[in-house]
Formats: structure tokens, sequence, C-alpha cells
């Protein structure tokens, strides 16, 4: 039943809608796709530098496209996305026991990349946009040389007052861009305003190859230093985005290897998908907003504001139920739950899933974020995949806000 702008469903009429769709199903590998990926199998030259005489490979034509894509000098292809966060520490020269600054919101795969170098972590708090807390940022600059910058969730901060503080102190920028690729700030891609863009090409990203990694950068010798810890074994000269060979000639014998290269498997099946990124990006969007509009108003319940300078991938969504007790909030997810609605809770006690929390990570020692506890306390996060139709996403909204409502008014 339509309903007029304003209206409200019928109490009874939406709590017996349920919905029966996952949550975790993504699209299938696109056709164009398999073919490539049979094309390399057929021919067995997966390792990226077992090329036939002329042949340049899926890897290096994967890279090649990226750089263009994003507008970068350089791209690496790797084995995931946490392997290029760490790789572009150490081609940064990140040293154990270096202070690295990062996100308290992101996922363990950020403090893990700092951790996997012998670096620390040094957390810095959140805010309700949900992006990183540049107030708290600007008092702990001081304390490190490297920031970490977690776009989580696809939330981009004021990218231009970001780098300008970072600038200012000297502070190293690498973008974990896991949940942005394809977005952009002021029109220029997500990934490009720091020193190094990393991104994933997991399953649950933005493009699916399984497990994969793409690192960008402008600056030459980071990108050297990047692809000979990849394992290049000195066939860097394969490479069709890398910096040219006297710039390897500067650090080959000084950059151990690290192997996590790509493969040209996962490679043919990323470049396809690299191709139509923009129009999924846009059906992502689609359904991201038919969420936040049926979410828009619901008393208790906040969504997220996004900035104008933001060109956003909506493939997930978060909203805000701050200040709530967390007996209401577990109702609502139990009660949403029960409907087919997987709401992620970000203030649990115990990491559950891919939810945990800084004070989760107990390798590193944190001092304790009050404000950002109270947002942490209140995110509830939903993926977006999109396998869901417009009217599941209309569907999904008229249920939570059903329940959010029925606690709420208790
Ligand atoms: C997925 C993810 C990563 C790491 O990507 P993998 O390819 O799984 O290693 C890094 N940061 C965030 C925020 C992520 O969600």
């Amino acid at each position: 039943m339509a309903l007029d702008p304003g209206e409200t469903r019928p109490q009874n009429e939406g709590m017996t809608e349920k919905f029966t769709g996952s949550f975790t199903q993504q699209e299938p590998i696109p056709d164009d796709a398999i073919a490539a990926a049979v094309d390399v199998l057929r021919h067995g030259r997966l390792h990226r530098y077992n090329v036939a005489p002329t042949e340049l490979s899926e890897t290096a034509l994967l890279e090649q496209e990226f750089a263009a894509q994003t507008g970068a000098k350089y791209c690496l292809a790797v084995a995931s996305g946490g392997y290029a966060l760490a790789t572009a520490l150490r081609a940064i020269g990140v040293q154990p026991g270096d202070p690295v600054l990062t996100n308290a919101f992101t996922l363990a795969p950020v403090p893990g990349a700092i951790a996997s170098v012998g670096a620390r972590p040094v957390f810095v708090g959140v805010n309700e946009a949900l992006t990183i807390d540049l107030d708290d940022l600007a008092a702990k600059l001081g304390q490190a040389r490297v920031l970490m910058l977690s776009h989580m969730r696809g939330h981009l901060c004021d990218m231009d007052r970001l780098m300008q503080m970072c600038d200012a102190a000297g502070v190293t920028v690498i973008e974990d861009c896991a949940h942005t690729m394809g977005a952009a700030w002021r029109g220029q891609k997500s990934g490009r305003q720091g020193a190094v863009g990393c991104y994933s090409c997991q399953t649950y990203k933005h493009v699916n190859s399984g497990e994969g990694g793409l690192l960008v950068t402008d600056d030459a010798e980071l990108a050297a230093r990047a692809t000979i810890l990849s394992g290049s074994y000195m066939l860097y000269e394969r490479h069709l985005a890398a910096p040219a060979p006297e710039v390897f000639e500067r650090v080959k014998y000084t950059t151990p290897n690290v192997s996590g290269r790509m493969d040209n498997l996962r490679a043919a099946i990323l470049r396809p998908q690299l191709r139509d990124l923009e129009r999924q990006v846009a059906r992502w969007n689609e359904r991201y907003r038919e969420i936040e509009a049926g979410l828009a108003g619901t008393p208790g319940l906040r969504t997220v504001e996004r900035p104008a300078e933001e060109t956003y991938v909506g493939s997930s969504i978060q909203f805000l139920l701050l200040d709530w007790s967390p007996e209401d909030i577990a109702e609502v997810i139990r009660r949403c739950a029960a409907r087919g609605v997987e709401l992620k809770w970000f203030g649990g006690a115990e990491p559950s899933g891919f939810t945990s929390r800084y004070d989760s990570w107990r390798y590193v020692e944190a001092e304790r974020m009050p404000d950002s506890d109270r947002i942490l306390a209140g995110i509830l996060d939903m993926r977006v995949p999109l396998t869901f139709s417009l009217d599941d996403c209309r569907l999904i909204a008229r249920i939570i806000r059903a329940e959010v409502g029925a606690v709420y008014q208790s």
C-alpha cells in the first residue's frame, strides 16, 4: 500500500511484515569476469610474473587501469586490503615501537596492520558524523608521524581540514579506503588526498575477488619499496603502473621481500568489475537513500548527515540510538532480527562478528575516550548488498522504524 508523505503505516500491519533476504549474499561475478577468469585458468599462467613473450599480465593491466581510474601515478595490486595497509606502513619506514595514529571507530584489520609491523596504535576519537574527531586528532598529532586514517563505513571527514592539519604537523597520511572505493571528496577520488590509498577487493567490499587489495600513491620511492616488499623478485619491469627502473635501483638492496602478491586469476575477475564500479555505486546509493528516507524522522533515531563535499558509496548504512540504554538497544536488535533484519551494534560489550571496538583490541594500551564511547555505544550498522531490491529497502526501513518506535515508546 502506498503511503502519503508524513503518513505512518498502521502498527499492526507493520508488525506482520518480515524480510526474508540475506544480508551477506553478494551478486554473482559478472559473465565477462568469469570469461576472463576461465581464460587465465586455460592458459595456466596464474602467477603475475609468469607471462608469455609480449604478454601483459592481468595483474599489471589491473594496476594500470586502477591508477588511471583514481588518477594516481602508481598502483600496486596485492593479496589483501590489510596487506596493503601494512605494506604502506613498511614502505613509509614505520619501525617497531613507533606510534601510529588511527581511528577508534574502525575494524580489526586496521590496528592489526599497525601491530603487524610492531608499531603501536594510538586511537583518535569518533564524532556523531562517524568520522575521526578532528579536535582529538589536533591534540594527538604531536605524538606520531603517521596517521592511518580509516574511512570507516564510507564516511569521509573534512578532508581539506584533515590534510591541512597533517601537512602542517608533518604527519604522513595513509588512507584505509576499504569502504570508499568509488567515493570522492570534492570530486577527487578517495585515497588520493593522503600519501597512500589502500583498498580491499574482498567479497564484502565494492569489488569482489574473494581476497585482494590495491595500493595507490604518487610517491615514486614509496611505490618502488611497496612493489619490492610485495615480492617482485626484481621483476618490477613487468609492472605497468610502477616508477622507472632507476627508482628501484635506489631501494632494491635495502627493501625486504614480504610476499603478498595479487595473482592473475583475481586480477582477471577484478578488471571488468572496476569498469562497472560507477554503475554499481549508483545502485548502492539508490538503495541507501531509500532506507535513509524510510528512517528519517523516526523518534529516538538519528540518521547520519553526509557533507556536501562527499560522494559516498552506500554499501552499508548506520544510524544512532544515542544515549539509549544497552538493554533497549539489545531489544531493538532482537526485534529486528525476529523480522529478518540484521543489525550490527558497535556498542556491544564483546566483539561479535566483524564489530569490535578499540577496547576489544587488548594488545593495545588505550586510554578511555568517554565522548567516543557514547557514540560507539549508539551506533547501529547494516549492510546493504546489491541483491536487495528497492522494495526490500523500503520494507527493511519500515521494520526498523516500527521496532525502534515500539521500544522507544515503552
Ligand atoms: C575489510 C577491511 C580492511 C581490510 O581488508 P581485507 O582485504 O579484509 O584485508 C581494512 N579496513 C576496513 C575498515 C575493512 O573493512
